[in-house]
Formats: structure tokens, C-alpha cells, sequence
């Protein structure tokens, strides 16, 4: 034990056990098994692919999502959104991420073949809402992945709507509420063009962030898109 530990103690964030942030029975019950949807309808898709019945033009190619949501890990991701800078405890979510991906078929196949055109863009936050937190868990999520892939993170979208939380409220709803949410600066326009782009965000609802979001991207210029997210709410 480390004189820091003794100072500040670490009790697991999710049943308060004295030792470390995630003890050995809550961190038993993560998981990567998760359930991949579709990006545009939302319903279960094997590995994530878009379906190609609800693919258009500016659609996602699909989704990623590390770890299955379960009370455990929500405790985890709210931790991480509210207090990113506990580094012990982001550490450990962002290998548990790491490892998720590289273990993830479909993730290995879209790496190897977009390899060099490859980067990673984080979902911005509204501006307002950044002033208040000070940082973007997003942001910090994507450049501690892309250290881990190699992988360069650009910060090229902002956020030009301030939309309400989209909790509670129906695909529907949530579509019509984040649309023309995001703006992309032309100045970026060369970070872009027909690059490849992994979209990081912490957490996946119905995926109508992240789609809004590519469809900025591909009407700038961008190849293809996927999302990345830590798990998908339920
Ligand atoms: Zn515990
Ligand atoms: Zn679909």
C-alpha cells in the first residue's frame, strides 16, 4: 500500500469495499458480451453492421460497444463522466475498453482494413455544458484509446444546439432533438477527407447522437464512420 492509499483510500465505486476503485466480485461481473444494434433503427445487428435494408446515403457503417451495461458498470461510466481525473479508475476502464476491442471480430476486421486512414473523432460536448465541467469525457476517452491503437484523435465537431437530456425520451423524440445539434468547421476539411473515423462516445442510447453526428462528417467529406462507444444503455 502506497502512502497515497493510505491518505486518500480507494473504496470500490460500486459496493463501497475498502482496497481499489473496482474490487474483484464487482469487476467479476463485467462483461464484453454486449448486444450490437443498428445504428439507424436501433434493433439488434449482428456485430453492429448497419442493416442493409436501413442503410442511406450518410448512414453509420455500425456500432461498437465495449462493455455490457449492467448496474456495475453504470456506476463505473458515471464515475468516469463526473470524476474522469480518478486516473487509477479510468485506467482500468479504458483497458477493460481496449481489451473489449481488440477482442471484438468485426473491430479487428474494420482496423485492418482502414488501418492507415484511420482516426478518431470524440462527440463534443455543447459549450455551455463544457464551461461547467471543464473537460469532455468523450475527448478523454478517444485520445487514451487512440494512445492505446495508435490512432490520432481530432477535435473537429461542435456543438451548436443545446439539447435537452435525452433520457426518457423515444427514438423518435431523441432523433428530432439532436437534429442539426453538431457543426463541422470547413477548416478542418483536410483532418477528413476520406478518412476513415471511429466516433467516440461514452455512452450508446439509441445511437441517434452518433448518427447525427456521422452524417455531418460524410456531408464533409469523410469515408466511412462507426460509432465507439464504453456500452449501450438500456
Ligand atoms: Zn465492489
Ligand atoms: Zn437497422
Amino acid at each position: 500500500m502506497g502512502i497515497l492509499d493510505f491518505i486518500f483510500p480507494k473504496y470500490c465505486v460500486n459496493c463501497k469495499k475498502l482496497g481499489d476503485y473496482i474490487c474483484s466480485n464487482c469487476f467479476s461481473r463485467l462483461s464484453f458480451d454486449t448486444e450490437d444494434i443498428c445504428p439507424e433503427c436501433s434493433k439488434p445487428a449482428i456485430s453492429g453492421i448497419t442493416h442493409p435494408k436501413c442503410r442511406k446515403k450518410y448512414s453509420l457503417e455500425g456500432t461498437f460497444t465495449a462493455l455490457v451495461f449492467n448496474p456495475t458498470l453504470k456506476k463505473i461510466i458515471y464515475q468516469f463522466k463526473y470524476s474522469p481525473h480518478l486516473s487509477d479508475l479510468r485506467g482500468v476502464l479504458i483497458d477493460l475498453a481496449y481489451e473489449s476491442l481488440i477482442q471484438n471480430q468485426e473491430f479487428q476486421r474494420v482496423l485492418r482494413s482502414e488501418m492507415k486512414k484511420l482516426i478518431f473523432i470524440p462527440i463534443p460536448l455543447h459549450p455551455s455544458k463544457f464551461r461547467k465541467r471543464g473537460y469532455n469525457q468523450s475527448e478523454i476517452l478517444a485520445k487514451e484509446l487512440g494512445k492505446k491503437f495508435d490512432i490520432r484523435t481530432f477535435n473537429v465537431l461542435k456543438r451548436i444546439k443545446y439539447t435537452k437530456s435525452q433520457v426518457g425520451l423515444i427514438k423518435e423524440k431523441r432523433r428530432e432533438n439532436i437534429r442539426n445539434a453538431f457543426a463541422f468547421d470547413n477548416k478542418f476539411k483536410k483532418h477528413i477527407a476520406r478518412k476513415s473515423i471511429f466516433l467516440i462516445d461514452d455512452v450508446l442510447t439509441t445511437g441517434s447522437t452518433t448518427s447525427e453526428a456521422g452524417k455531418v462528417l460524410k456531408k464533409a467529406g469523410a469515408g466511412k464512420v462507426w460509432a465507439v462507444t464504453l456500452a449501450k444503455e438500456k
